[in-house]
């Protein structure tokens, strides 16, 4: 196997449109570990990212020593990225892991037992519901359990404690991708397949970093691109990462303006009579009001706006508008800016104005970040009801309360579902008494750190966390439930193309951890939660039991999993809801009829005004009579809140790296991906640096009006004006380091602020200077094979931290501005 940690993507398969993605089987086994010496693999998929990479686990002797990617998989075709090679059975097998309930006594956490751990909690739990009612509960859960949980939670929290304090890390990455479906189509879900990467004629990437954040599905692309019939790239990034070095056009806005630019690419469309008339009249709703939104959105006032040449809009537009096959990728650079919700839904405008949803190749993927966040929002574990269901409609919620057999007023319907940073708002003021957090970080990954430390540091508050590892959260908590991970417990999820996979349990969990979904079940026995007919709310005796009770709460919904069985996942690799009786083999591709989920008897929310987040309400929606139209959202364009000043005068961005997961927790413990990106660093210009006086490796001070950090700097290709982190690091595995002596977790500068829609905070947009600290002992702990490789002016002094030199050789050092269009896109 070539050297997957210097060779992200692996080699080429190239492949013409029309033609079959070939299969490419990559596998990595422990040192020492033959195919032979494997007792017997186990079938999976990979969870470190949401692309969903079918897998099976080599397992000897009781122990994961390896994985190999399913080439029958219709996601991965064989293939795993240096995540799924390496950090998915490393990341689980350490000395580190929690084996035993801890409880804090006198301060300090120290070793318990369960009974004891979780009679603590269930007498919390029943004492607050007692004196304080269920308000006083709010439970943060994450993007990385199984079907089977994220539902035994929802039940939990709607049904058996009544409180609308639900979310969970969902909010940090793929609130606006449910929150941008729901109000174009009426509900969630993705109306693309990944099958249109190999149909299309075009690719649009919205501030999406694919080739780091989904490394397989970039080798997809990059093996499209190999072939015959290039599709034409184009990419909306302020950083000149993979692909925008790829790409015939690189959009680099200034972060904050990607509203703006979408109007701009819309209004070309309009003036290009690019329209599908046909379509647009039978199929949509609000077309007057975008065309008259995007009025003043000419080239030259893009570019003013975004800094961008208005050239390149003209001829982005002009790419979107003659293909006659798009596919649109979405992620954080849209989702994690300001208007959020506003600027991912121009991309479902696009493709609605030219008729491009529903056909081979003309995709939309409002992506996920996480591997289950998808599941979470379909089960409701993150405050929505499960099955897509509208907490504004009496009906749906008596469907629910039928489901669950308990009075409809218990389920929580009278207001929307709080939000992680209201919930956590809510803890600070105190009316919050109980947080549950269950495998997530958010002391390292939600935004203006300092404060989220002290909420969770309160003695008045007290806070559960069940995790793998004692993370930064886990050490702030009262109890910390060690809790059983990937390929210690069996359960479901489902990737961004709605491809659900069944990860069976492989090996037994250390010590006494137990699966997420066990602990529920106990707590909820514990607490006594029963039906209206006093029988246990959750009679479940495992997963099958909890899959089984989420196919029929599906069942009828647009994610109707009622046909997708522990069977037949077991017997295939991979199956896309919905999957019916009607459609037995899944479903490739939503609206191929034109026909959406916006009926209002059947819809996922009536919507809300796009500026303000307030609600439409069921009488002015029932009043627009959608009746299975889709809807041109809009809002008119405005600065974000926190613009450079003479003080802060460059603009923040915090993303990811190729090598790492989230906070770390897994990746950092496989040893390969740790060494190719083992620290924080920050990103600036070279005109930048040149005007700081910072050189490659210096160390420097970034400061916002909330916190600072001080990391070594990479002088890079990132537009002048904006700086960029990752938020991976934290705390826990760095000895000289720590808020209080040398701050490095990105989110120490981040500010509480979200968008008006989604709720996601506004990661991307906050206001920030630098001061050169000292000379460095070398460059920066920066990978040097992907957006984080130095300039070209300064590359010649940092050798490769991995991979070859050779990859360095297309930088991009224009100015702002100026175009940056290749030549050969047709
Ligand atoms: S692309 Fe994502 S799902 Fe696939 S192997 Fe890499 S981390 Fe895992």
């Amino acid at each position: 196997m070539p050297d997957r940690i210097a060779e992200i993507w692996g080699g080429r398969t190239q492949f013409a449109r029309g033609e079959l993605w070939p299969t490419r089987v990559d596998q990595a086994l422990a040192d020492g570990i033959t195919e032979d010496d494997v007792d017997r693999w186990v079938q999976s998929a990979c969870v470190l990212c949401s692309n969903g990479c079918g897998c099976d686990i080599a397992v000897k002797d009781g122990r994961m020593v390896g994985i190999r990617g399913r080439a029958d998989d219709r996601v991965n075709h064989g293939r795993l990225g240096p995540k799924g090679l390496f950090a998915s059975w490393q990341g689980m097998d350490n000395a580190d892991r929690l084996t035993v309930p801890l409880i804090r006594r006198g301060g300090e956490l120290v070793e318990s037992d369960w009974e004891t751990a979780m009679e603590l909690i269930a007498s919390k739990s029943r004492t607050l519901l007692d004196e304080r009612g269920p308000l006083s509960h709010g439970f943060y859960t994450s993007g990385q359990m199984f079907i089977e949980e994220y539902y035994a939670l929802a039940v939990i929290g709607k049904a058996g404690i009544g409180t609308p304090h639900m979310d969970g890390n969902t909010r940090l990455c793929t609130a606006t991708a449910a929150m941008a479906l729901k109000q174009s189509f009426g509900a969630d879900g993705q109306p693309g397949s990944y099958e249109d990467i190999d149909a299309c004629d075009a690719i649009f990437l919205y501030g999406h970093n694919m080739a780091e954040t989904q490394t397989v599905l970039w080798s997809r692309i990059l093996d499209r691109v190999a072939g015959a019939d290039r599709p034409a790239i184009v990419c909306v990034d302020p950083r000149a990462t993979e692909v925008a070095r790829l790409a015939d056009v690189h959009l680099a806005v200034k972060p904050g303006t990607n509203l703006a630019l979408m109007y701009g690419l819309i209004r070309e469309q309009f003036e290009n009579g690019w329209i599908d008339d046909a379509f647009v009249g039978e199929h949509t709703l609000g077309f007057d009001e975008l065309r008259a939104m995007v009025d003043e959105w000419t080239p030259e006032a893009v570019a003013d706006a975004c800094g961008v040449a208005a050239a390149d809009v003209r001829r982005a537009a002009e790419i979107f508008g003659t293909s006659q096959r798009v596919l649109s990728t979405v992620l954080q650079g849209f989702y994690q800016s300001s208007q959020a919700t506003a600027a991912s839904c121009q991309v479902n405008n696009l493709h609605l104005l030219r008729g491009l949803i529903g056909k081979p190749g003309c995709g939309i993927l409002q992506m996920n970040g996480q591997p289950t966040a998808q599941n979470n929002r379909e089960c409701g574990a993150d405050g929505d009801l499960p099955g897509f269901r509208n907490w504004e409609n009496t009906a749906h919620v008596e469907e629910l309360a039928e489901l669950w057999n308990v009075d409809p007023a218990v389920i929580p319907h009278w207001a929307p579902p709080t939000h992680a940073l209201q919930l956590f708002r809510y803890a600070e003021q105190g009316s919050i008494e109980f947080l549950w957090i269950s495998a997530t970080n958010p002391a390292v990954s939600l935004p203006q750190l300092a404060r989220v430390r002290d909420i969770l540091a309160k003695s008045e508050l007290f806070v559960v966390v069940q995790d793998l590892y004692l993370t930064e959260t886990a050490r702030l908590a009262d109890v910390v439930l060690p809790a059983a991970g990937w390929g210690e417990k069996t359960g479901t999820f489902t990737n961004v193309d709605r491809t659900v996979h069944l990860s069976d349990k492989a090996v037994e969990p250390p010590g006494q951890a137990r699966s997420d979904l066990d602990i529920f079940l106990d707590y909820s026995a514990r607490m006594g939660f029963t039906d209206r007919d006093g029988k246990p709310l959750l009679d479940w005796s495992g997963p099958t039991d909890a899959y089984e009770a989420w196919q029929k709460c599906s069942a009828g919904r647009p994610c109707d999993y009622s046909a997708i069985t522990y069977e037949r996942l077991r017997s295939g690799s991979g199956i896309q809801w919905p999957c019916t009786d009607e459609h037995p083999n899944g479903t490739e591709r939503l609206y191929t009829n034109g026909v959406f989920p916006s009926d209002p008897d059947y819809c996922e929310t009536y919507g809300h005004e796009l500026l303000t987040g307030a609600t439409v309400g069921e009488q002015a929606y029932r009043a627009l009579a959608p009746a299975g139209r889709a809807i041109f959202k809009v809002a008119p364009f405005t600065p974000t809140h926190e613009e450079p000043d003479g003080e802060y005068p460059l603009r923040y961005t915090t993303g990811r790296t190729a090598y790492h997961f989230h906070t770390r927790t897994k990746t950092s413990r496989a040893p390969a991906l740790n060494r190719a990106a083992p620290a924080a660093w920050v990103e600036l210009s070279t005109a930048d640096a040149q005007q700081l006086g910072i050189a490659e490796g210096d160390i420097v001070r970034v400061i916002s009006r909330r916190g600072e950090i001080v990391v070594p700097a990479r002088v890079g290709d990132i537009r002048p004006g904006s700086v960029f982190a990752p938020f991976h690091y934290g705390y826990w595995d760095s000895d000289a380091s720590g808020p209080g002596q040398r701050p490095s977790a990105a989110n120490e500068l981040t500010m509480t602020e979200w968008d008006a829609v989604s709720k996601q905070p506004s990661f991307k947009n906050s206001a920030v200077r630098l001061e050169r600290v000292e000379a460095g002992s070398g460059p920066a702990p920066a990978p040097t094979t992907t957006a984080s490789r130095p300039a070209l002016s300064v590359h010649s002094s940092v050798p490769p931290t991995v991979g070859g030199a050779d990859g360095m050789a297309s930088g991009y050092t224009e100015p702002a501005g100026e175009s940056r269009t290749r030549g050969g896109a047709s």
